[in-house]
């Protein structure tokens, strides 16, 4: 591993001067990601500004019933938060989904939605990958690409995006604040991470030397029944090969007045299904019309050599979860 320096901020004015010190810097919060790319070789900073320790780790109930959830709790923390158990169940799911107890308990809220692919060709540098190299090629188009995206993908890249926790947090309409050189700004989770376009080595729209301060999940879905389910390779210990995070609020006509759904593990952002949600709304969520609004949305997948199975697996979670909120009293 690259030589490099250490330094502990102790606030977030801190730990951003010290960032904007330091060209090569890297943010360290977790370290579960960072630290893995860096005895890689994938990641080789100068300085580790780690804000493990800043005064970001609590959920906070703002006035108007929003949660504000500090860039540092921990994944295990905000799982196990009462008001997020009991308001937003597809949070608490989604992150008891992830990876394992160990690695909850030091991964944080931050560095989970800023986590980088899991592509093989990513994480070695002896292969072509324009995401760490960019220009040097796609090693997985004409690869191994069973784990890869089939929407929203280009040439240059066909990576997924690994977060569970990120797809619940789009399907809740949740926002992430950001603290930069230019002052604190606010940017909607379903806008902060990017496809890949032709700069695959932008995995989300945060700005040199932004830290994230924290997430805010809006009172407007707490307490509507909600869900995420995952399908993977093991029961435990793997990421999603497609997962499904849905908000789903029936009135009492029988419509859907709310609906959030949002796919994971389909493209290189949580996958916020728009024109799903479009045909539900003001429907009555028959099977047959769920089925019909997930089409809508999975009519845009283009699937690789490899990887058509994620289609089908990806409908088949999608109309199971919109169907049982549906049936919920
Ligand atoms: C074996 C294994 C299995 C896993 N399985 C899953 C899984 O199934 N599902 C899943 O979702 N995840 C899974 N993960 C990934 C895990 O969730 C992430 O590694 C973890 O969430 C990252 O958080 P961290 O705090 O450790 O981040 P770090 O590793 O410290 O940082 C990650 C990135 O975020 C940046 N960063 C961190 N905090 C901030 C901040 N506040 N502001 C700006 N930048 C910041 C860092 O600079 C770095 O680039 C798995 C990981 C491992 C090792
Ligand atoms: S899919 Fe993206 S991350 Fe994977 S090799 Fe291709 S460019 Fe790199």
């Amino acid at each position: 591993m690259k030589p490099y320096a250490y330094v502990r901020a102790r606030s977030v004015e801190e730990a951003a001067a010290a960032h904007a010190a330091r060209p090569g810097a890297r943010y360290l919060a977790g370290g579960t990601n960072l630290v893995d790319l860096m005895k890689h070789g994938v990641e080789t900073p100068d300085t580790l500004v780690d804000v493990s320790r800043l005064p970001l780790d609590t959920v906070e109930e703002l006035p108007d019933g929003s949660l504000r959830v500090g860039a540092t709790v921990r994944n295990s923390d905000l799982a196990a938060h009462p008001l997020v158990h009991d308001r937003h169940p597809v949070l608490s799911q989604a992150l008891l989904a992830g990876a394992s107890g160990q690695l909850r308990n030091i991964a944080t809220t931050g560095g989970n939605l800023l986590q980088r692919t899991r592509c093989p060709y990513f994480q070695d540098t002896a292969k072509p990958c324009n995401k760490r190299e960019p220009g040097s090629g796609c090693g997985a188009r004409d690869g191994v690409h069973r784990d890869h995206a089939v929407l929203g993908h280009s040439r240059h890249c066909i990576a997924t995006h690994p977060s569970d926790m990120a797809v619940a947090l789009a399907a809740l309409d949740a926002t992430v604040e950001l603290h930069g050189p230019d002052g604190a700004r606010t940017v909607p989770v379903t806008g902060f991470h990017r496809l890949p376009g032709d700069h695959p080595e932008r995995d989300t729209v945060i700005r040199p030397g932004e830290l994230i301060t924290a997430v805010v999940v809006p009172h407007a879905t707490a307490g509507l029944p909600s869900a995420y389910r995952k399908a993977r390779d093991r029961a435990s210990y793997a990421f999603a090969l497609a997962s499904v995070a849905a908000v789903l609020d029936v009135a009492d006509d029988g419509t859907v007045r709310r609906v959030g759904l949002a796919f994971g593990g389909l493209a290189h952002r949580p996958w916020r299904a728009a024109l799903a949600e479009a045909a539900l709304l003001g429907t009555a969520p028959t099977e047959r019309a769920i089925a019909h609004a997930v089409d809508a949305e999975l009519g845009a997948a283009q699937p690789l050599r490899d990887n058509a199975f994620k289609v089908p697996l990806a409908r088949n979670l999608a109309c199971r979860v919109l169907s049982e909120l549906a049936a919920r009293p």
